[in-house]
């Protein structure tokens, strides 16, 4: 180390691990020691002044079990909570490549595979609290409750809003018109 205390860091913006190019903005699966995978966004990939050993400074995405102790029903599959937590980890550990969508993108797909994710909030790791609020979700149907894009919903022909089949007591396949569509 020099005497000003500046050591040479190099910064990187795509690396190469297992013949597949990452890039800084990729979201990324990461090999935890208990075989369960955990997901980040990449910062940056950087290395130390002469060290072998090169890094990634990753933005963690939290799952709805790190934050629930009970996963709530409007909860999906493939939800992910962005964070604003921050870590250096070894590129060693990166291992996949995942897409995380918005929810509206997510829920428009008629095909999803375990590799898209979608995240419709953030993580306040600090204040414990999710941002924006789950009162402020979106919300479908008569009931009001929070969409979750596992589900199936019947769509209104002219609103586009979405309704849960027992809450609208639809029983033939046929179009549906919300009652607020059809009494405007
Ligand atoms: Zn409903
Ligand atoms: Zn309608």
């Amino acid at each position: 180390m020099s005497k000003t205390g500046v050591r040479k860091k190099t910064e990187y913006k795509q690396v190469i691990i297992n013949n597949e190019t990452y890039r800084v903005g990729d979201n990324v699966k990461i090999n935890e020691y208990n075989d369960d995978c955990v997901y980040a966004q990449i910062l940056n990939f950087w290395q130390d002044g002469c060290k072998p050993d090169a890094y990634a400074r990753v933005k963690w995405y939290f799952k709805p079990s790190d934050i629930f102790k009970e996963i709530p029903e409007f909860i999906s599959v493939a939800e992910l909570m962005s964070s604003n937590v921050e870590q250096s980890i070894s590129v060693q550990c990166i291992y996949d490549k995942i897409k995380v969508m918005t929810l509206e993108e997510y829920h428009e797909k008629d095909e999803v595979s375990d590799d898209i994710m979608f995240s419709r909030s953030i993580y306040d790791n600090g204040m414990k609290v999710l941002r924006p609020h789950l009162s402020q979700w979106t919300r479908v149907c008569i009931c009001e409750s929070i969409l979750n894009p596992d589900l199936c919903y019947i769509g209104c022909e002219q609103c586009l809003k979405f309704f849960h089949q027992e809450c609208i007591k639809l029983t033939e396949d046929r179009e549906y018109i919300c009652d607020e569509c059809l009494s405007s």
